[in-house]
């Protein structure tokens, strides 16, 4: 099973995908974190990206669907994949269903997180990551704390705030979700693979509620 996860910055796309991942043995893969790490390693590909990041902008379709395309074949083996950040428009969802295609494979889910604007900055704000690239995991100061200030529960690498995770940022990128978001929605909506979740700021995402989630779309197809 193949699953796209629709919603705006810290809707809880990251959360959704490494609980998947950890009990449906999913491959993930979150474009954001991708242009992370060609960043951190300096990349010409990293480069280019951040000049677009860093102001809240998406990273052009062309770099994005190629590296892309790039890396899916390393997923093949897994028990299907979650797409997190991707895509964020038709073109590039018009792009994956080529890419799966070509593996015999298709989009089977299109999960929205859908989440007031409100809540979605006081979340961004809040938010913190695992420095640690394998674990990943994520946490929010005020509903998801760590145990130890500062310190991942899981791993006990030092958690961190994306620079992106700004006041300024955010109002950004949620202009550019908007824009964007309206006919992504109605393109899954039109091929019935649409499951609307409605949450709220301060909602902690559990595997008994994606369980729910999952079950209550297959008993509704
Ligand atoms: P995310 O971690 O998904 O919030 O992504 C962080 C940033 O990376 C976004 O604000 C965009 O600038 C860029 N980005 C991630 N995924 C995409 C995508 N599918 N298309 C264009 N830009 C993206």
């Amino acid at each position: 099973m193949n699953i796209v996860l629709l919603g705006g910055p810290g809707s809880g796309k990251g959360t959704v995908s490494n609980l998947l991942e950890e009990t449906q043995n999913m491959g993930h893969i979150a474009t954001g974190d991708m242009f992370r790490e060609e960043i951190k390693n300096e990349t010409d590909l990293g480069k280019k990206a951040q000049e677009y990041i860093n102001k809240g902008n998406l990273v052009p379709d062309d770099i994005t669907i190629n590296m892309l395309k790039g890396k899916i074949n390393q997923f093949k083996d897994f028990h299907g994949v979650v797409f997190d950040g991707f895509p964020r428009n038709v073109e590039q969802a018009k792009a994956l269903e080529d890419m799966l295609e070509e593996q015999g494979q298709k989009v089977d889910l299109a999960l929205f997180l859908d989440i007031p604007d409100e809540d979605i900055i006081y979340r961004t704000v809040k938010r913190r990551i695992c420095s640690n690239k394998e674990c990943g995991a994520i946490y929010n100061l005020e509903y998801k704390k760590p145990k130890v200030d500062g310190i991942c529960d899981i791993c006990g690498s030092k958690l961190i705030q994306r620079k992106d995770d700004n006041e300024e940022t955010i109002t950004e990128r949620l202009k550019v979700y908007h824009e964007q978001s309206k006919e992504l929605i109605e393109f899954y909506e039109e091929q019935n693979l649409l499951y609307r979740v409605k949450l709220h700021a301060s909602v902690n995402i559990t595997k008994e509620m994606i369980k729910e989630w999952l079950e209550n779309y297959n008993k509704n197809r």
